[in-house]
């Protein structure tokens, strides 16, 4: 299984310009200009946590164990630029399958997503065992001249805003996820932003983890938050309002970030993205998560989301 994978691997990936060297040595070896920041990030993904491999195509679970660590460079306004990636399989695959012909599939997906970003897959590591599908993936990016976006720089007065639509990522887009990279990059290259990540466990969750982050509280407009197709659709089958799964669904791999309030309306006027960006609140002075109300007055807003 181990040579006929890693036979396969080395027709699939795409060749790095030397002097980079990807699969096929002891080691990946990568150039590295002077004076840019390494970002480096992992996510591991497994069965039945974060997808259900007997109802899933496995090119899709390949796409989202890359997709969710280039979200998390995007998170950081950084490039991708390499990605490493261990696959540990059943050596049962239900339904009597191949763990070879698994394997393949699960890395045709990530591969399809690697040329999408230019991102070079320079490692591969498969195993198996008795228990479930594990994929583990490390990305490594480079910071623009702006340096990295961080959690933790976001100020008193500063906006709050959010790319895309929100809530409803169970319907599919928990899987198909559309790392933010390009859009983060252009507006941290762009637009003075402070602080900034990307929503995967949940808009209120990770915007008070945020202002957690920063040492101040964030202040949302429930009004203005964009609720997706998707919220409204699964709202429909759950009891809850697309409202609350806007708030706490997570896995929208969305950017939420803070710009003091000249970037921000700049950046609302503008809509420089192909997807919306829109003004859902600010940061206060006074700690925790709070929702404003009618007459501008602040009420304390539960922190829902995905909690590990
Ligand atoms: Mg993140």
């Amino acid at each position: 299984m181990e040579q006929r994978f890693v036979d396969w691997l080395r027709r699939h990936v795409p060749p790095v310009p030397p002097p980079a060297i990807g699969i096929g040595d002891d080691a990946a070896v990568l150039p590295w200009r002077a004076g840019g920041d390494i970002v480096l990030t992992t996510d591991t993904i497994t069965d039945k946590v974060d997808f259900v491999l007997a109802e899933t195509e496995p090119r899709l679970i390949g796409h989202k164990a890359l997709g969710v660590n280039l979200s998390d460079l995007a998170a950081m306004a950084a490039t991708p630029v390499a990605a490493l990636a261990s696959v540990v399989l059943p050596r049962a695959v239900s339904g009597g399958g191949d763990p070879c012909a698994l394997a393949m599939e699960i890395y045709s997906g990530m591969l399809a997503l690697a040329e999408q970003f230019q991102v070079a897959l320079v490692g591969g590591d498969t195993n198996s065992w008795e228990g479930s599908l594990v994929i583990s993936v490390t990305a490594i990016g480079r910071v623009t001249s702006r340096g990295p976006l961080t959690r933790s720089g976001a100020l008193p007065g500063d906006r709050v805003l959010v790319t895309g639509r929100l809530g409803g990522s169970l319907l599919g887009r928990h899987l198909a996820v559309e790392p933010r990279v390009r859009e983060a990059v252009l507006l941290a290259e762009r637009y003075e932003l402070h602080a900034g990540l990307d929503i995967s466990d949940g808009l209120a969750l990770d915007a008070s983890r945020l202002a957690g982050a920063s040492g101040c509280g964030i202040a949302l407009e429930l009004a203005a938050i964009p609720i997706s197709a998707a919220a409204e659709q699964l709202a429909r089958q759950t009891g809850k309002s697309p409202l609350e799964h806007a708030l706490g669904d997570g896995e929208d791999f969305e950017l939420l970030f803070t710009a003091p309030p000249d970037a921000a309306e700049q950046i609302v006027r503008d809509q420089p993205l192909s997807i919306s960006v829109t003004d859902v609140g600010q940061c206060i002075g006074t700690p925790g998560l709070w929702q404003v109300g009618d007459s501008g007055a602040l009420n304390p807003l539960a922190p829902t989301g995905y909690q590990h």
